[in-house]
């Protein structure tokens, strides 16, 4: 396997007519996958791939949208609009299968809001299942999927600082394992501080097209970094406008090569070595 996706959602119903089309594609091009949970169902879904498919692992978890009533992750239409409590019993038979390696995602999402939900008492019901994911990982040695998303441009977030901040709050006081924040969107001296914790950031297709993450990308050691598609979201150049795949990631790749000025083969070989690492993974 020459390419690793680090976070995708073949597990999504998106992907339900042909998600194992779709990931033989991804063997067929060498790409392996790491279907990422949200909730209960779609958690399931992940490990289910992983005995379907020699290429695709799992993570499982419940995305913080998912702790809070009413409140769908945009485009995620496996959402149904209840929200779940992080059930240790039930993710635990979950991460008994050898291809989960890893628990999320999980953080904090000021974005998505839900009517009758203040956004402090949607912040409470995230932090509680975010620290109760924290502590499984801790328990079972597993490293953790983080999603950050800040709130609607002019909104204000539930703690006054940036999603960045509260996210590296609490990874600082509870996390004993390694981290990744996907589809990292922050600066270079939150990513500094995020290294300093023992973190990963990922970046996604959107690098293909959107100017702003250049300065990051550019300036992050290549060995603290992962590519993901966060399929079905975000398709890359030449492939906007198309559902999202993971073997697309080959394109996240190209351009974190070309950024930083470095051949495609070393940032290659780095990124699955991080990986590798990372998720303990024998490729
Ligand atoms: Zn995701």
């Amino acid at each position: 396997m020459k390419y690793i996706d680090t976070h995708a959602h073949l597990n999504l119903s998106n992907f339900s007519d042909d998600a194992l089309t779709v990931a033989k594609k991804c063997a067929d091009e060498e790409v392996v996958v790491i279907n990422v949970g949200t909730n209960a169902y779609t958690s399931t879904q992940a490990v289910a791939l992983t005995e379907e498919t020699d290429n695709c692992y799992a993570i499982i978890g419940l995305h913080p949208t998912q702790a809070i009533p009413g409140a769908r992750d945009g485009d995620d239409v496996s959402s149904t609009g209840t929200a779940e409590v992080f059930d240790t019993d039930f993710y635990q038979s979950l991460a008994d299968n050898k291809k989960v390696v890893g628990v999320g995602e999980c953080g904090f999402d000021y974005y998505q809001t839900s009517e009758g939900y203040t956004p402090k008492d949607s912040y409470a019901r995230q932090e509680q299942a975010f620290i109760a994911q924290i502590a499984f990982a801790n328990e079972r040695n597993l490293p953790l999927m983080i999603h950050t998303r800040g709130p609607k441009p002019g909104k204000e977030s539930p703690t006054g600082r940036s999603v960045y901040q509260d996210v590296y709050e609490v990874l600082k006081q509870y996390a004993k394992v390694p981290f990744n924040i996907h589809f990292y969107a922050g600066t270079c001296e939150e990513a500094a501080r995020f290294f300093e914790l023992g973190g990963t950031i990922s970046f996604t297709g959107v690098i293909t097209f959107a100017k702003e993450y250049e300065v990051v990308v550019k300036n992050v050691p290549l060995e603290r970094l992962h590519a993901e598609t966060d399929c079905p979201f975000v398709a890359p150049i030449p492939f906007r406008g198309k559902r999202c795949e993971p073997w697309m990631v080959q394109e996240v790749y190209k351009k974190i090569a070309l950024i930083k000025g470095v051949p495609e083969e070393v940032v290659r070989e780095q990124l699955l070595t991080n990986a590798r690492a990372q998720y303990s993974l024998s490729l």
